[in-house]
């Protein structure tokens, strides 16, 4: 790993924000960092100057000012660093090498984590890592960490017959592992929260500072940016949409309560209702297998997203009660922009966005003053990946720009 330079705290801070600030806007001046920043030209030009010399900018050019002096623009460097996404699932180990821009640059898939253990998995994972480094063939130095989406609280909780995996898992400081092993920096936050940052930092979001992400994997997720920054709640763990009650007769849930959008919405809910479906699960060639559910679902999905009536009816089943949970949110939150990411959503995402749609307009409390834009994710299942990878790019390379909070430990 590239040391920072040795500057004292608030000039590292300094810098991390003006890097921060020509990331944000594209390709600016000089001068315009001075406004934005508030900086003298002098201490703009100093710091600049250290950006350069790290490559971490480039000067493009000039600026195009009517008359008076050319002034030459700055940009991001985005082949300068790199950095390693993991999203850490059941059904499927995505890694993602994003460049400063946020761009993927490699990629490699591996089988989930499904029943086994950290002690079992972490070496797996440093294996992969070294192959998926020896494949992008980068220098070793321009890559800043590695970030990993889920293996927090919602990782594999409440799945009948592996519990003893889960409760690892959760305790299992996944972090210091797979540093120790890969010997660069290692940060982890939820899926939900990594795609929202990934979809904010790669700019692929209008002008907005605030918006929200549905995660769905086997469970829901939701992450939420505000002004810019991911909103973190006192333990890190917003979002819990899953346990939002759309039924509160409804059946009891594996945290305690009853009615969660999880026990009624979620791929587990889905596929056991097409199980019990005669016939269905022969068509469509489901295992009802505990540990294939994400399979089983997206046979659903593909076939509900085909056409086909029983499975179209049992997705749409799981629509409604994710629309009405939305709907709560965007009437506590008054959003106006929501993404929707992950795996849960490539087969029959679009299904999942008319009903969230639809409801919305129909009945959102804020429905006269504006409207709530609905839209698929681009990256789709690789939304937490490349997520994580930019969380460890800001983790680095800006750590200004974070507002984590440390969780409570109890
Ligand atoms: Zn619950």
């Amino acid at each position: 790993m590239r040391a920072v330079r040795s500057l004292g705290p608030s000039a590292a801070r300094t810098r991390s924000a003006i890097l921060d600030m020509v990331r944000s806007s594209g390709t600016v001046s000089r001068i315009e960092l001075a406004e934005m920043s508030g900086l003298t030209a002098a201490s703009i030009t100093r710091f600049v100057k250290s950006l350069l010399d790290d490559r971490l900018l480039v000067e493009t050019g000039y600026g195009d000012p009517t008359g008076g002096k050319r002034r030459s623009l700055l940009e991001l460097n985005p082949r300068a660093r790199y950095a390693v996404g993991l999203s850490l699932d059941v059904a499927r180990l995505s890694y993602v090498v994003v460049d400063l821009g946020g761009e993927v640059v490699g990629q490699l898939v591996s089988p989930g984590i499904g029943q086994s253990t950290p002690s079992v998995t972490v070496p797996r994972i440093a294996d992969e890592l070294e192959m998926l480094f020896r494949q992008v063939d980068l220098p070793v130095e321009d890559i800043v960490g590695v970030g990993v989406a889920g293996a927090g609280l919602d990782l594999g909780t409440g799945v009948d017959g592996w519990s003893a995996t889960t409760d690892e898992w959760d305790s299992f400081a996944v972090q210091e592992a797979l540093q120790k092993r890969v010997g660069l920096p290692v940060v982890r936050d939820n899926d939900a929260a990594c795609a929202a940052l990934g979809q904010y930092w790669t700019g692929r979001i209008p002008a907005t500072q605030d918006f929200a992400t549905l995660y769905m994997s086997l469970g829901f997720g939701m992450g939420l940016m505000v002004g810019g920054g991911v909103s973190r709640g006192a333990s890190s763990n917003v979002g819990e949409l899953g346990h939002m009650v759309v039924d509160i007769d409804g059946p009891e849930c594996w945290c305690g309560s009853r009615g969660c959008l999880e026990m009624l919405a979620a791929p587990r809910a889905v596929v056991r209702r097409a199980l019990g479906s005669p016939g269905l699960a022969a068509e469509l060639g489901l295992s009802g297998d505990e540990a294939h559910v994400r399979q089983d679902f997206d046979a659903v999905a593909r076939a509900a997203a085909e056409g086909r009536e029983r499975p179209r009816e049992l997705v749409e089943d799981s629509a409604r009660y994710v629309a009405a949970a939305v709907l709560s949110v965007v009437n506590l939150l008054d959003l106006d922009l929501l993404y929707l990411a992950g795996p849960g959503f490539v087969d029959a995402g679009a299904i999942y966005v008319r009903h969230i749609r639809e409801r919305v307009a129909r009945v959102a409390r804020i429905r006269a003053i504006h409207s709530v834009t609905v839209e698929l994710s681009t990256p789709g299942a690789d939304a937490a990946a490349s997520g994580a990878a930019t969380l460890a790019l800001q983790h680095v390379l800006m750590p200004h720009a974070r507002v984590r909070r440390e969780p409570a430990r109890s």
